[in-house]
């Protein structure tokens, strides 16, 4: 049938909700056909495969129990498959694994297809910060859109009201993603900035694990909300110096200042670093003991964002950011985040 052909990559916590989101959506609207195969990075669980258990149950028992799957999203295990046909590609994994998946995409995607990226990470190289979506577009030689928000996967899969926020460079692109997202409960601002809009969502984690610190050494609130004061202008400024024309404005959308406050209380990277404080585990420790198999961005663009303002010269000049890296890796005692910072 005619209409728009819609593919899932990715089935972590928040990949699961949005096919939930995405599945009722192309069921409303015309302009898309019914089915949406999603791709899942195939695990066992009690000797049964993922995939035979979402396509079976309608529940992604490992990344999102108890939360029912429409029945017309199809859990594929062949990255291949589920991008054959496709014309818009909504791209929801880790940011580590990003390389790997678009190595095995490489010339088999048409050039018109539409992607949009979900993925809050960033990489950094010799002439300073690489977003996802360029890492994708470069690879696949597509058009691509960002979305992000303060959007805590649970809190949505519940149907709980939030906002989000899409980035785009193509007005139409950004108007057949928010058809394809929006919800009563999930509310969609566009804006014509795919790089500020991901940017914001990949940044913030840094804050995140701030915000963890201090409540870790059991702060209080007041020390709190001068973490995400201060690391809001450090996200900000670092943005503003690494990469031109993003826009004022977006750093006061969902994906801004929203997303900023949201994972500073209830997101993962919070979490872990509030428990590396109190355990003085490693990162990568608790991220296996505490998640279940969900991955932990924050402390891989901590690593990116420290690499860049040591080779700069600019540890100086974001003393937040430059604090976090050192208490999360090079064993700066967490109490440091005021000494350091003042
Ligand atoms: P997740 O952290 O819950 O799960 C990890 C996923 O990675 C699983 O689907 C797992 O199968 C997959 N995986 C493991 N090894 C892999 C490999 N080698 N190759 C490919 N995939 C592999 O995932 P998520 O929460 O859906 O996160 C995806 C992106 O969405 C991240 O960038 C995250 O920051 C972002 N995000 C998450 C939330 C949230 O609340 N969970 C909200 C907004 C944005
Ligand atoms: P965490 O990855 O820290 O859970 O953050 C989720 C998120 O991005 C909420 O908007």
């Amino acid at each position: 049938s005619a209409g728009e052909k819609v593919a899932l990559i990715g089935s972590g916590n928040w990949g699961t909700v949005i096919s939930k989101i995405i599945a009722r959506n192309v069921t409303k609207h015309n302009e898309f056909q019914q089915e949406v195969k999603m791709w899942v990075f195939e695990e066992t669980i009690n000797g049964r495969k993922l995939t035979e258990l979402i396509n079976e149950k309608h529940e992604n028992v490992k990344y999102l129990p108890g939360i029912t799957i429409p029945e017309n999203v199809k859990a594929v295990p062949d990255l291949l498959e589920v991008v054959r046909d496709a014309t818009v590609l909504v791209i929801c994994i880790p940011h580590q694994f990003v390389h790997n998946v678009c190595d095995q995409l490489k010339g088999k995607i048409d050039p018109k297809v539409k992607a949009i990226s979900l993925i809050k990470g960033v990489e950094t190289d010799d002439k300073g910060i690489r977003p996802i979506s360029h890492v994708i577009s470069e690879s696949l030689q597509i058009s691509v859109c960002s979305l992000s928000g303060a959007n805590i996967a649970n809190e949505i899969a519940d149907e709980n009201f939030s906002e989000t926020t899409i980035g785009f460079n193509v007005r139409e692109e950004g108007e057949l993603f928010k058809k394809l997202f929006e919800t009563k409960y999930f509310r969609v601002g566009i804006i014509n900035d795919v790089v500020g809009v991901e940017l914001c969502g990949a940044l913030k984690n840094v804050i995140a694990i701030g915000a963890g610190i201090v409540d870790g050494l059991k702060l209080g609130e007041n020390t709190k909300a001068a973490i995400i004061r201060m690391g809001f202008l450090e996200m900000k400024k670092f943005m503003r110096k690494f990469y031109g024309g993003i826009k004022e404005e977006t750093f006061f959308e969902s994906c801004g200042i929203a997303d900023v406050i949201a994972t500073c209380y209830g997101g993962r990277n919070r979490k872990v670093a509030e428990s590396f404080v109190t355990s003085g585990k490693p990162f990568d420790q608790l991220e296996k003991e505490l998640l279940q198999g969900q991955k932990l961005q924050g402390t891989l663009t901590v690593k990116e964002i420290n690499r860049i303002l040591s080779r700069e010269g600019l540890n100086d000049e974001f003393k937040l950011f430059t604090t976090i890296y050192r208490i999360a890796f090079e064993g700066l005692p967490p109490k440091t985040i005021i000494k350091d910072i003042i």
